[in-house]
């Protein structure tokens, strides 16, 4: 940590300030210069060196103090150089594989799922989306099907041999939701519901963390830690596209994150293309655009008739058009190293 003075600390107001450090167990290396003295506090690897800055700027004399480390180790890429791996029902997420995900924004009809899974089974997704708890700004809107939705969820996937991931909201309910899904989504609107992150944390399946939607890096990645610190650390994160000032689409996707969070943490990242723009005209390019930026895998949503879907129709592609940008993603990974993850009988 570095404390800065304020100008015309005097000694005595550095000595209180080291004091205060040397009680939580800092050494101290003051640095006095002509008009302000900055403090270096070092040596304490366990201290919480949030709690210790809020503290410390609480002086009067303190100016300004600046947190070196990062607030996060778990997740931090530190921990695994190599990056990790996360392996949803068999499947490696952060491989070399880009591993696709698909379904409806929310579970309608057992019709609806089971046409959406065969088509998006075919063309080459591996994990069948889909939710039967949604988040929902209105109360009056649509909240999701419940149990029978993650029945519906289950058996289409199971008969297409694919995985399932499906959102939780509520932290009763983790235990219930983890009995049919492969992997835990938490939503953008719950990525700082702190007992929830607790709870998936206890879990023993994955869990797919969006990010807020104005979360910065930093928040996200100690929200992550969260759910690590509680004995989970089969995380993936999830771009899903941040609010700002233009309402040309829904969010603007961030696709500079995905470098970016995948040099501050081992854990693979994966990106929502479709909460990240809310237009299906948008889709299909920013999927692209995911796979060239490092994404680990897409989870796009996808509908047999889109324009009837419940929730989140405009932004929903159709299966053809789902099957069309399939062939297109595997051009744009085979150009940077990698390539679309296929189905695999023995896994
Ligand atoms: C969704 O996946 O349909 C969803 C509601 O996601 P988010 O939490 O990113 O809005
Ligand atoms: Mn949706």
């Amino acid at each position: 940590m570095i404390i800065v003075m304020r100008s015309g600390a005097t000694r005595e107001d550095v000595d209180e300030v080291s004091k205060h450090l040397h009680e939580l167990g800092f050494q101290t290396r003051p640095i006095f210069g002509v008009t302000k003295t900055i403090v270096g506090a070092v040596g304490a690897p366990d201290v919480d060196k949030f709690g210790a800055a809020e503290q410390l700027r609480a002086y009067e004399t303190v100016e300004e103090v600046h947190l070196v480390g990062k607030p996060y180790k778990l997740v931090a890429r530190e921990a695994h150089p190599e990056g990790s791996i996360v392996r949803v029902g068999g499947i490696p997420i952060g491989g070399p594989g880009v591993v696709m995900m698909a379904g409806p924004c929310t579970i309608e009809t057992e019709e609806q799922v089971f046409a959406t899974a065969e088509s998006v089974s075919r063309a080459g997704a591996l994990i069948l989306r889909g939710g039967a708890y949604k988040p929902s700004t209105s109360p009056y809107s649509f909240q999701g099907l419940g149990v029978p939705g993650l029945e519906m969820l289950r058996a289409a996937a199971d008969r297409y041999g694919m995985k399932v991931v499906t959102e939780v909201m509520d932290p009763r309910k983790v235990d219930l939701v983890g009995q049919y899904a492969d992997m835990l989504q938490i939503g953008t609107r719950n990525m700082q519901n702190y007992d929830l992150l607790k709870e998936v944390g206890l879990a023993r399946i994955p869990v797919l963390l969006k990010r807020g939607m104005s979360a910065k890096l930093e928040e996200w990645l100690l929200a992550a830690e969260y759910i690590a610190a509680a004995g989970n650390e089969q995380i993936v994160l999830c771009e899903r596209g941040i609010r700002s000032y233009d309402s040309f689409a829904r969010n603007t996707l961030d696709l500079a994150v995905v470098p970016a969070a995948k040099a501050a943490s081992h854990l693979p990242v994966v990106v929502d293309p479709s909460q990240g723009t809310g237009r299906r005209n948008l889709v299909t390019p920013m999927s692209l655009a995911a796979i060239a930026a490092g994404a680990d895998g897409l989870i796009i949503e996808v509908h047999p008739n889109p324009d009837h879907a419940i929730k989140d129709g405009a932004q929903t592609l159709r299966t053809d058009q789902f099957e069309a940008l399939v062939p297109q993603a595997k051009q744009v990974a085979l150009a940077i190293g990698r390539e679309i993850l296929a189905p695999d009988p023995v896994r």
